[in-house]
């Protein structure tokens, strides 16, 4: 299984010079099975260059939307397999009736917000309730949990040939109100993954004004990587604000919790290009790649 992030950003794209390093375009993650499956995570900025990508070959795409927030949403008018005539585009809309996530995703397409209206598009796109009901979909696990988030949402557990991933973005550990996946279940969740990436948008100095947006405190994600004792964790979805500089302090403070806690645990700050194979159970195998230096 290899995994690449596109875009890392939370709430807006924020490209400018403190940016550069590891990218200012909004959430998108492309994750390739052994068995030649695409599975893309959210369509936010970051799904345009990847879109460049994917639009070179024929195999099978299939869109996960965690919901329907613009900065998971935006790039999809600017995904080139969608102007791909006899292309499928695949969406798992998640539990029945929940239809919210993907009418943003095509309502933002309306020829008002963007030109090109959805129903105009010349490929196709199929709607399936659960991953289970893709027909060539036979050979990996997959099970969603839903986020502590305003507006609700979905975290995915993906699983092939014994190498799992988490993908929880938008997901507040330890929300003020109401729970909808308490801690205990989000450690279950989590338990012995390969990779676990996971929405680290705040840090201290950012409560308690924000306590109730939808996201994490990086020192509660790394915590959580501890309690479910994950292989790899990748902090992901950064604040707009955080600059490269303070998401290199970071990754310093986070080797330094991980080794206090005697921890074997890889951590990594999620930026644009990075990618990681996952070759097999216990076998990590970790490289970076440049975006503004090469295109994956
Ligand atoms: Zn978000
Ligand atoms: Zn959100």
């Amino acid at each position: 299984m290899q995994i690449t992030f596109y875009g890392v950003r939370g709430s807006i794209a924020s490209p400018g010079p403190t940016t550069i390093k590891y990218g200012g375009n909004t959430s998108c993650v492309h994750v390739r099975t052994r068995s030649g499956m695409n599975l893309i995570l959210d369509a936010g900025t970051g799904i345009r260059k990847l879109g460049m990508r994917l639009a070179r070959h024929s195999e099978p795409l299939l869109l996960l939307l965690s919901h329907g927030h613009w900065d998971h949403i935006q790039g999809y008018p600017f995904f080139g397999p969608i102007y791909q005539k006899d292309r499928e585009i695949v969406v798992c809309q998640g539990v029945e009736g929940n239809d919210g996530p993907l009418r943003a995703l095509l309502e933002q397409m309306d020829g008002l917000s963007f030109p090109v209206r959805a129903g105009a598009l010349p490929s196709t796109m199929t709607v399936i309730n659960e991953v289970a009901d893709y027909p060539s979909q036979q050979s990996f696990g997959f099970r969603r949990r839903t986020l502590n988030h305003p507006g609700g949402g979905y975290a995915y557990y993906i699983e092939e040939d014994g190498v799992s991933i988490v993908y929880i973005t938008d997901n507040e550990l330890n929300p003020p109100g109401e729970i909808t996946t308490s801690y205990a279940e989000w450690v279950d969740f989590c338990r012995g993954v390969d990779l676990m990436i996971h929405d680290a948008q705040y840090d201290e100095s950012d409560m308690p004004a924000k306590h109730g947006w939808g996201h994490s405190l990086i020192s509660q994600v790394r915590q959580l990587a501890v309690d479910a004792q994950v292989k790899n964790l990748v902090m992901y979805h950064h604040d707009p604000e955080r600059t490269d500089s303070e998401l290199d302090e970071i990754a310093i403070e986070s080797a330094r919790f991980f080794k206090s806690k005697n921890s074997p645990i890889g951590s990594f700050i999620a930026a644009e290009g990075l990618t990681i194979d996952l070759k097999a159970r216990k076998d990590a195998k970790v490289s970076t790649v440049d975006l503004h230096a090469r295109t994956p």
